[in-house]
């Protein structure tokens, strides 16, 4: 395998953590989810096969240790995933990966509209620090937005909605936060990985990304460039009546929380999600 490498500012360590940073929960059956200071990630068990599991995002910068203790100690020394599949490439769900792919010969998977950013050809728009939600929409200046180059071991998911590994679920495409944006569904318990299509923090403001307060929100302000496709997005997942759901920030939620919660984002998504000012908002018109 070739080594692949990371540029420096997609590798440096960004001290920003929770409460729940370093934790991990089994929220519906083979279904882990690991808190890696502000973000989650998933290990997801394919029923049927046993020690047979998929890597799902993968963290901040510099979490390469950190995640592979934790999988080690989940399934064993030496485990090694099936493969890893990214929601999306924004540098808090792709931190770790970089490191990973050095140790684990695996493939990844992300939808064809994401694959510009893992392999080098297209940059994220900027972060933008100037829209409305508190300290770190303003701190967003230091999160970069530069793609990464995975070169040959990124490949698209396939066009049938199957995910590769993992029989029991399919993804949905969920644009918005970015282009090629995906969540997993794994429809015999209408379990969800949501990704950063909504989350169940406001990840705009320090304090609630410390404590980890529970608070249903649309996709992180500062990173969200379509606020429209953003709310068609969450509409689709809420039509799927998910019964569990872990988002790529914010507590797992589940039931009647779930359910009250996501009806009421699907409905006020202009008033609870999108922003009042900002540099993604002029210019996007609002219709329903
Ligand atoms: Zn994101
Ligand atoms: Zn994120």
């Amino acid at each position: 395998m070739d080594h692949v490498e990371g540029s420096a500012s997609t590798n440096k360590y960004i001290p920003v953590s929770s409460v729940t940073s370093g934790e991990g929960k089994e929220v519906a059956p083979g279904l882990y989810c690991y808190t890696n200071q502000i973000v989650n990630l998933c290990f997801v068990e394919d029923q049927k096969s046993k020690n047979s599991w998929v890597l799902v995002d993968a963290g901040m910068p510099d979490s390469t240790e950190k995640i592979i203790a934790e999988a080690e100690e989940r399934f064993g020394k030496e485990t090694v995933p099936k493969a890893i599949i990214l929601t999306h490439a924004h540098f808090d769900h792709i931190g770790g990966i970089i490191g990973l792919l050095n140790r684990w010969d695996v493939p990844v998977y992300a939808h064809s509209l994401e694959l510009p950013y893992v392999t080098g050809k297209k940059d994220y728009p900027k972060p933008d620090p100037s829209v409305e939600g508190g300290m770190v929409a303003r701190m967003s200046f230091l999160f970069p937005n530069e793609a990464i180059n995975l070169d040959k071991q990124v490949h698209p998911l396939p066009e049938d909605g199957s995910v590769p590994e993992l029989p029991e679920w399919r993804w949905v495409h969920t644009p918005g936060h970015t282009e090629g944006h995906i969540s997993l569904f794994r429809e015999a318990d209408q379990a969800l990985i949501a990704g950063d299509a909504f989350i169940t923090v406001k990840q705009e403001d320090l304090y609630s990304v410390i404590t980890q307060h529970l608070e249903i929100s649309g996709p992180p302000r500062y990173f969200t460039p379509d606020w429209m496709e953003a709310w068609k997005s969450v509409k689709k997942l809420h039509s799927l009546n998910p019964h569990t759901a872990v988002t790529g920030h914010g507590r797992p939620v589940s039931r009647e929380w779930l359910d009250e919660n996501l009806t009421k984002l699907a409905r006020e998504f202009d008033r609870i999600a999108i922003p009042d000012y900002g540099k993604y908002v002029e210019g996007n018109q609002l219709e329903q």
